[in-house]
């Protein structure tokens, strides 16, 4: 029998169509053939599962066999191969008949449609100036038959000689597109495309090093090693294999801290593994690790319309019939099945930390510090994610020791409520740097956490929105009475020229590059002389704006610190005795009183605002009052 005829699509020309509008993903075909190649067999398996023919399995696989002399292609399977008849209709007629009219009006979608109308196989022609397919079907009796095309809409189809039951697919790699007759690209495609197939698919032969080069073993080298754990009972699995899996997805990376493993089948069909990995300081470096599959076959690895934002922080594997992908970014977002995944993932990782929580609350401790950032973005940008996570999220104090957040606020309340009824949850970013105010607070019998994560000035704010009656305050952004006020104290009665006399002296002795609102208070006779401290809002906004959270004005604007002179002080005594008798130039009295440079500038080292000229004019003046104390 030879035949040949017209393919079945009523535009012109189909070829010129699918090269110029599939040009940026040229390389899928690979992927689209070895899929059918691997569909080919699995039908097959179900045929003599079904045990109703009597039919040799085999061993099934595919095989690619590449020519880089010639530049042709083979794609190789054992499958159920095809009828004449069935060339005919899969090949020859298929959706094409509608396609025409499709094409015209989805053209800039055409990458998308690839696949579900049947141009699977016809995406072969982005890269090959001619096409053969010579197949023999499994039905007894069978014929072989060899079909060829080269690119125009005429084919040809006539008996073959093939003994074995199967496919075999001949590309002609065309002239411009003949990176793809070299064998790295086709390895390095088969690595992407196809690791987790559940066919052997092989690719020429392993090889060995042996007199100076490498050289072929009679080994075939099968592309897909790596078994699909996801694909596997959880109750089979150890940590092992999860971590070993882990290793093979990413060689590079630190070993995760948790996983989950994925399962549902109902509304829509999801397996996949996922991982929650060390985050450091850099949420940029950890995005977009997660791939999808579909069928055990490689699809993409940008998924970030598929889970909700945060989640693309995770890694691992999501495999999924059901995410249509092969249609538009903007179209998959609001796929109702999409929809659904998104959901349900968010909801399985909520209730996997949920259970380390109840489960492994040591774990989870330990871990916590390289988990927070995923915990606290996902709690920033997924409301419903942060209402479970409320439960679960920890809190760490200065001293390392970890809270939920109910319980925190329930150790706290008796010491930290104010006289406002608000349970003050005092934080600290910096346990160095403001170490004198986290002993004060400490000394008081206050607690104190740490928040130094990069997200945390964010996610002050969120706590005090999410926990009723309560209020954030840095350690170092008031006086400790001021920071949780229990009642309401007696302040120093001044007049307004007083107030204006004290930042007078107080201004000329501190430094110019900063602005300062000084006011006097009463802290008692054994406390320091002066405090310097950063309002908790303007410093919260100046953090946020210099994260890029749209508050510019606040960025702009220079440093504002507050200066609590503490009246009671005896030294502030003397000092502001010794003023009343220069009330005619203040700041020129003040620039030349070394006791109140000494004091300040006292203040100023606690806070690491001591720098430059001032802070050896400081050390100058200070081995001269040691000098005079001890030698004199
Ligand atoms: P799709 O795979 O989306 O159905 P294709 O154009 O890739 O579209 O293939 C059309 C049909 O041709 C397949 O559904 C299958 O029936 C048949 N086919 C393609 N390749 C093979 C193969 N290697 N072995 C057996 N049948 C095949």
């Amino acid at each position: 029998m030879a035949t040949s005829g017209k393919i079945g699509v009523t535009t012109e020309n189909i070829f010129p169509v699918i090269k110029k509008f599939l040009y940026s993903d040229h390389e899928i075909f690979l992927r689209e053939l070895v899929a059918n190649a691997v569909d080919a067999t699995q039908k097959m398996k179900a045929l003599a599962a079904s045990g109703e023919f009597n039919v040799e399995l085999g061993e099934l696989s595919v095989r690619i066999e590449l020519n880089e002399a010639d530049r042709t292609l083979k794609i190789i399977d054992n499958g159920i191969g095809m009828t004449a008849e069935e060339v005919d209709k899969y090949i020859n007629q298929i959706a094409f008949s509608s396609a025409g009219e499709f094409l015209e009006k989805y053209k800039d979608q055409l990458s998308s449609i690839i696949g579900h109308f049947g141009l699977g196989f016809y995406s072969a022609f982005m890269v090959a100036e001619k096409v053969t397919i010579e197949t023999l079907s499994w039905k007894e009796g069978a014929k072989a038959v060899k079909w060829s095309c080269d690119g125009s809409p005429e084919y040809d189809m006539e008996d073959c000689e093939k003994s074995d039951r199967g496919t075999v697919i001949t590309l002609y790699i065309a002239e411009d597109e003949k990176e793809f007759a070299q064998k790295s690209r086709i390895e390095s495609l088969l690595n992407k495309y196809c690791k987790f197939m559940p066919v052997p698919v092989i690719f020429g032969k392993e090889q060995e090093w042996k007199d100076g080069k490498y050289v072929d073993t009679n080994k075939d080298n099968v592309i897909n090693k790596v078994e699909p754990l996801w694909a596997r009972k959880p109750a089979d699995l150890k940590d092992e294999d999860y971590n070993e899996f882990y290793k093979a997805l990413y060689p590079m990376a630190d070993e995760p801290l948790f996983h989950i493993h994925l399962n549902v089948d109902y509304p829509f069909n999801l397996t996949g593994i996922l991982y929650f990995p060390k985050i450091k300081n850099n949420v940029e470096i950890s995005r977009n690790k997660i791939q999808l599959y579909c069928n055990q076959m490689f699809v993409t690895d940008s998924v970030d319309n598929i889970v909700p934002d945060f989640l693309t922080l995770l890694h691992g594997v999501i495999d999924s019939p059901d995410i249509p992908l092969n249609v538009s970014r903007s179209y998959l977002q609001s796929d109702a099945n999409v929809k659904k995944i998104s959901t349900y993932i968010t909801k399985k990782v909520a209730d996997r930390l949920d259970e380390i929580f109840r489960n492994e609350r040591q774990q989870l401790e330990e871990k916590w510090d390289n988990l927070k950032l995923f915990i606290e973005y996902g709690m920033l940008s997924d409301e419903k994610f942060c209402d479970r996570a409320m439960k679960f999220c920890l809190l760490k104090n200065t001293e390392g020791k970890y809270f939920s957040i109910e319980d925190y606020k329930k150790a706290i309340e008796g010491e930290q409520t104010d006289k406002d009824k608000k349970t003050v949850f005092l934080y600290a970013t910096d346990v160095e740097g403001q170490y004198t105010f986290i002993e004060a607070a400490k000394n008081r019998g206050y607690d104190v956490l740490l928040l130094d994560c990069q997200l945390d000035s964010h996610f002050v704010n969120l706590l005090e929105a999410k926990v009723e009656n309560t209020r954030f305050a840095r350690v170092d952004s008031d006086s400790i009475d001021n920071l949780i006020p229990k009642e309401d104290r007696v302040k120093p009665e001044m007049s307004e020229k007083e107030q204006e006399d004290l930042s007078t002296i107080f201004k000329a002795v501190l430094p110019k590059d900063n602005e300062y609102h000084v006011h006097a208070d009463n802290l008692g006779a054994d406390a320091a002389p002066i405090l310097i401290t950063q309002s908790e809002f303007m410093r919260r906004y100046r953090e946020m704006s210099a994260m890029g959270g749209g508050m510019n004005f606040y960025g702009e604007m220079p440093a504002m610190y507050n200066i609590t002179v503490n009246m009671e002080n005896p030294l502030v005594a003397r000092i502001m005795e010794a003023a009343s008798s220069h009330k005619e130039d203040l700041a020129a009295f003040a620039g030349d009183n070394e006791m109140l440079r000494q004091i300040t500038d006292l203040a100023l080292l606690a806070n690491g605002m001591l720098k430059g000229k001032d802070l050896s004019d400081f050390i100058a003046r200070s081995s001269k009052v040691v000098e005079d104390a001890y030698l004199k």
